[in-house]
């Protein structure tokens, strides 16, 4: 769906909306969730949750959003973890070099290029300021997107917010490692918020400065790589992958690992669970693909890495980078902090390799809003809901009394609170016309609605209402958790 109307109904229902809003000039890059958005957002997570954290036996850790320098020495974040940019001489504006001469040159500028091949193609391509149009830049300098707090009255302390969640998971690695009793591998996740400072944040939630990431590090001994005891799980599942200069192809787990396309069986099998994780989104397979990245657009410790992205109205956006960090984050800060983060298993002593699973939590809920998105005329009416899976819309059923009197509020309120008690996620809503209050749960995607009536008074039964179809049937109160339970699965196994 185009981001205006995306726009519009995140606005008009606050889903999210930018942060503090009554104050001009607040700077761009931060959002605030309003309840349904933020009720998606939260299943979205708890979805990652239950598929990839809860069913791989990993270990989930919440670890603290502001670190110390040395961890970011360690991590190589304070020499590398730079962007290009530029000021133009005329207006002062500053941009991203890089992103600013894509827009010109209509390709792909690798971040890995020198400051002075930026100033060369700025040059090339008679790069614009995008703000007053003049054609006279500064030369390109590295800019350092971590943002630095000082901590304590003198601020004698100096810390970072963290750039990246995974930081945290390797610094509480050898203590997990030691205290949970466990043996290689390990994954170990986190869902939380990162930080960047963005020199030109865009695209609403694509790129902020605030960003929600739910990562998940697994650690293994890199002589094991190929013994995944679940692999055959996944080995004929299919992995959209688009090789270097290739065509996006549909290649089997197996096959992949067979022809080296991955560096072993322990790459393909979490490729292929990431695949399914967005797949239970709702989103169809033809729309993803894991892209391989050359080794100019790699980060710096990734010796193998792959984007998996999705294609939307704003063109592919990355969701998850799928990187093999190899020993690089453990090695460094075990000489940063000068203590042991070796293990020994079957008698030899070494550094875990890691493979990980980096995804945006907002990015993710905003992509599969633009998939979701769906707007029909019904005759002289527009209609606009999302098509949300029932697992990951903000709630599994809308209890509404078709008026406020006879009695029918009170019938209303208690089903609610019965379908709570059940362990539903239930809405009440009583205000307005019964028309209006479905199309407001239509448009957060509430899964479906059920409507208490005079009829009800007679026999006991309910209206429900499909949200996608509008299609109405007859329920027994009693039966309404089975009846539930059951259109939820049918929607999950067959959206
Ligand atoms: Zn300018």
């Amino acid at each position: 769906m185009p981001k205006e109307e995306i726009a519009n109904l995140a606005l008009r229902r606050s889903l999210f909306f930018p942060s503090a809003g009554i104050y001009a000039g607040s700077p761009s890059g931060f959002f605030d969730f309003g309840p349904d958005g933020e009720t998606i957002r939260r299943k979205i997570i708890n979805l990652w949750r239950k598929q990839l954290v809860e069913k791989e036996s990993m270990f989930e850790i919440f670890g603290s959003q502001i670190l110390p320098e040395p961890v970011f020495r360690a991590s190589g974040h304070i020499q590398n973890f730079n962007d290009p940019i530029v000021q133009c001489s005329k207006c002062n504006s500053l941009h991203r070099a890089d992103k600013l001469i894509e827009v010109h040159s209509k390709g792909i500028v690798p971040e890995s290029l020198s400051t002075t091949e930026l100033d060369k193609l700025i040059k090339k391509h008679s790069v614009k300021c995008p703000k007053c149009g003049g054609s006279n830049f500064a030369t390109v300098k590295k800019f350092n997107m971590m943002i630095k707090v000082d901590i304590g009255a003198t601020g004698d302390s100096s810390c970072y917010l963290r750039p990246e969640t995974c930081q945290s998971i390797f610094l509480d690695f050898s203590r997990l490692y030691k205290t949970m009793r466990h043996q290689l591998p390990i994954g170990i996740a986190q869902a939380g918020k990162s930080f960047r400072n963005e020199i030109s944040p865009r695209n609403s939630l694509i790129r902020e400065r605030e960003i929600g990431q739910m990562e998940v590090e697994v650690f293994f001994n890199p002589d094991k790589i190929d013994e995944i005891p679940n692999f055959a799980e996944v080995e004929n599942y299919n992995l959209n992958l688009m090789l270097l200069g290739k065509k996006t192809k549909p290649i089997s787990c197996k096959d992949a690992v067979k022809k080296k396309l991955v560096s072993g069986k322990l790459v393909a099998y979490y490729l292929a669970r990431n695949q399914q994780l967005y797949e239970s989104f709702g989103i169809p397979v033809s729309k993803m693909r894991f892209r391989e990245l050359d080794k100019d657009e790699k980060a710096f410790y990734a010796r193998e890495t792959w984007d998996f992205e999705i294609e939307t109205d704003l063109g592919w956006i990355e969701l998850v980078a799928c990187n093999y960090r190899t020993d690089y984050d453990l090695k460094g800060h075990q000489k940063e902090s000068k203590q042991k983060l070796a293990v020994k298993e079957d008698g030899k002593e070494f550094i875990p390799h890691v493979f990980e699973l980096s995804a945006g939590i907002d990015r993710s809920f905003y992509v599969t809003l633009d998939l979701v998105f769906r707007k029909e005329k019904r005759g002289s009416e527009e209609r606009i809901y999302l098509k949300l899976p029932a697992k990951i819309a903000p709630y599994d059923v809308g209890v509404y009394p078709l008026v406020k009197k006879d009695g029918l509020s009170e019938i209303a309120k208690k089903i609610f609170v019965n379908l709570l008690d059940e362990e539903f996620d239930a809405l009440y809503d009583e205000k307005g016309s019964i028309g209006k209050r479905y199309s407001r749960a239509d448009e957060v995607g509430v899964f479906g609605g059920i409507t208490v009536d005079y009829q009800t008074k007679d026999d006991d039964t309910v209206t429900y209402r499909y949200r996608d179809s509008m299609k109405q049937v007859r329920v027994k109160i009693p039966e309404l958790p089975s009846f539930l339970r059951k259109i939820r699965k049918e929607f999950t196994d067959k959206p």
